[in-house]
């Protein structure tokens, strides 16, 4: 059997959350090791450029502000890991975690950022722009600035759809919002928002075929009435898809309380402290409401003082 690592301070995931957290606790000597997990860098390295980050005059990449987000941790010397946790138990004393390759950790305080992912329609045609950056997003407060002027469909029918429809609106000339049922989920303040304003055409009963493309971007979506069978083409440059976000919580079920949909509830709002003493919760674990970047980063640096606190009152 392997030997057992003990730490002060475990973070398991890497986004803005995460390598947050690392900068913080590393700066106050708790020698934190971060794993990364499945995608290095979370769900900003899908997106091309930020531009609404605070203290990026000119915007940066998605991938590149994670690799600085990485450096500026490791320069107060976080261990960061390739690597992730597939297994936890928090029923004791000791906060114990396992690697993907069986490796036990024993961690005074854990601070979960594994971040929620975005679903998507898994049609190759958007899984293609989306890799290569062409038009498919899941974020409009991220990416609607690049689309101002021109014209967007936005898949989904619930509050996030209403929401994020309404924001392109106001940037986009018109937005096209497939909804596949003949009614929407979302709340009817947040539909009625969308059915009133005049450059968002709601189209129901509507399905994604294939997302067009000219090779470098996206020009269009391929739709299909579910009712008539009738296909049609709706020019677009962006192309949307607000579906819903899954947390990635599930190693933690049964040891940390989570919310219907699977999100982490904090154990006293405005701090990031769990169920369970020692172990604490930053960025979209927690979050389906605000979910930016910068919001990421600023619960980390919660989390990270929270432990600091936690290992103190415990006199280490
Ligand atoms: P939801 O799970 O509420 O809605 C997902 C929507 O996506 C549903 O309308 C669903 O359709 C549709 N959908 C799912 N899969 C597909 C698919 N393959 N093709 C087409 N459509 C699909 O997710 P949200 O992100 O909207 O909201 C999550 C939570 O956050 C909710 O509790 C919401 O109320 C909350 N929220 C609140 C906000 C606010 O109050 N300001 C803002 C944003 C979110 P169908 O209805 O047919 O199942």
């Amino acid at each position: 059997m392997s030997e057992i690592e003990t730490i002060n301070c475990l973070i398991i995931g890497s986004g803005p959350a995460g390598y947050t957290a690392a900068i913080y606790a590393a700066r106050a000597d708790m020698k934190p090791v971060l794993y990364q997990g499945m995608q290095p860098g979370g769900q900003l390295t899908t997106t091309n450029e930020v531009e609404n980050f605070p203290g990026y005059p000119d915007g940066i990449s998605g991938p590149e502000m994670m690799v600085q987000l990485e450096a500026q941790a490791k320069r107060f010397e976080a261990d960061i890991r390739f690597g992730f946790i597939t297994k936890v138990d928090f029923s004791g004393p000791v906060h114990k975690c396992w690697t993907e390759d069986g490796k036990e950790i024993h961690a005074k305080t854990i601070i979960i950022s594994t971040g929620a992912s975005a679903k998507y329609l898994g049609l190759p045609s958007e899984q293609k722009y989306l890799e290569m950056g062409g038009g498919v997003s899941a974020c409009a407060v991220c990416d609607g600035f690049f689309y101002r002027g021109q014209e967007t469909v936005i898949v989904g029918a619930g509050d996030s759809a209403c929401e994020e429809a309404h924001y392109l609106s106001k940037l986009c000339t018109k937005v096209t919002m497939l909804v596949r049922k003949e009614e929407f989920r979302a709340s009817k303040i947040m539909a009625d928002r969308v059915k009133n304003t005049p450059n968002i055409e709601i189209l129901f009963n509507t399905d994604t075929v294939e997302v067009l493309g000219d090779g470098n971007g996206v020009t269009g979506a391929l739709v299909k009435n579910s009712v008539s069978g009738e296909e049609k083409t709706i020019p677009c440059t962006g192309f949307f898809v607000a579906i819903g976000h899954k947390p990635n919580t599930d190693i933690f079920k049964g040891f940390i309380d989570l919310d219907e949909t699977g999100y982490i509830k904090y154990a006293e709002p405005g701090t990031s402290l769990t169920n369970v003493p020692g172990v604490f919760v930053a960025g979209d674990a927690a979050d389906k409401r605000y979910r930016q970047a910068i919001t990421a980063a600023g619960t980390g640096c919660m989390a990270a003082l929270d432990a600091e606190r936690y290992l103190a009152a415990q006199g280490h």
